[in-house]
């Protein structure tokens, strides 16, 4: 049996899994306010009560935001600051006797999609969060890429390429950068973006209703949308080759993505052909907590 745990600022989530990916259990509950101690202690709980319940022990791998570093062993670059500079894979391994997984929500989104998800059988995925941020992971052959500072596929703070002369310098990001691919392609700022253009503040559902009725606004922000996503891809396609980019959070569910952005991005793919595949999610929401028990 597998147990993965999603470990979010406001939820900590779990899932048990057995070898074929069938779920046997799910619980979810609210992750304790800034206090890593209790974080630990509500996870221990989690993993004990879902062995008493199933009376199996499994393997525990667990998904958050942020990366552990090679170096110190140490947490990074969370949005829960409380976990940052905690031993916390140490940490929990002396609390369950056991091995512990670690890696970030987007590895785990990308792990999740490329076991058997939306990507199942690829041999390269590099798995994509479009959501209030934008991040990546890499898989290949079935494993998570890591690398020396524990940032493989962290793609989202990379500068938009091939931009033209109004997208610079690009909106201001909170990384200190400008021109972030984040800034362009994460929900916020599709919005911020469109609203600078028309002065209509929408969000980016409204947009893609709007287009769909006709609103010319709309859909030129959406064909900027595409192209922009079908640039910040090509640019991954010419480094990393993979048979499949999936997407995944809020903006992934703009169904037209899927047929437009494969169109174009051969304009900036250094070869005759585009081979690689552009397909949804197949998991959604699951596929953090997937991701965690398939690590
Ligand atoms: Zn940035």
């Amino acid at each position: 049996m597998r147990l993965g745990i999603d470990l979010g600022g406001t939820k900590i989530e779990i899932i048990a899994l057995d070898d074929s990916g069938r779920e046997l259990l799910r619980c979810r509950v609210p992750t304790p306010r800034d206090n890593y101690e209790a974080t630990l202690q509500v996870i221990v709980q989690l993993v004990h009560d879902a062995e008493a319940e199933l009376g199996l022990r499994g393997s525990v791998g667990i998904g958050t935001p942020g990366a552990l570093s090679r170096a110190t062993g140490r947490l990074k670059n969370s949005n829960s600051v409380v976990l940052n500079g905690q031993s916390i894979q140490q940490d929990l391994e002396s609390l369950l006797q056991r091995k512990v997984a670690i890696s970030n929500d987007a590895n785990c989104f990308a792990l999740s999609e490329a076991t058997d998800g939306a990507a199942a059988g690829a041999a390269v995925v590099f798995g994509v969060i479009l959501g209030t941020g934008v991040g990546a992971g890499i898989v290949v052959n079935g494993h998570v890429l890591t690398g020396p500072n524990g940032i493989a596929g962290e793609w989202g703070h990379n500068p938009l390429p091939w931009p033209d002369a109004h997208e610079l310098p690009g909106p201001q990001c909170y990384c200190g950068k400008q021109g972030c691919i984040e800034t362009f392609l994460s929900g916020p700022g599709m919005m911020r973006l469109h609203e600078r253009e028309t002065g209509v503040a929408l969000s980016a559902e409204e947009i893609v209703v709007r287009a769909e009725q006709g609103d010319a606004a709309c859909e030129l922000s959406l064909q900027t949308y595409e192209n922009r996503l079908a640039r910040s891809i090509a640019h991954v396609i010419n480094i990393l080759d993979p048979d499949v980019v999936v997407l995944g959070g809020g903006m992934s569910n703009i169904e037209r993505l899927y047929a437009n952005v494969p169109k174009i991005w051969g304009r900036w793919v250094f070869s005759d052909r585009v081979d690689t595949r552009l397909v949804k999610h197949q998991f959604g929401d699951s596929s953090g907590v997937r991701g965690a028990a398939w690590l």
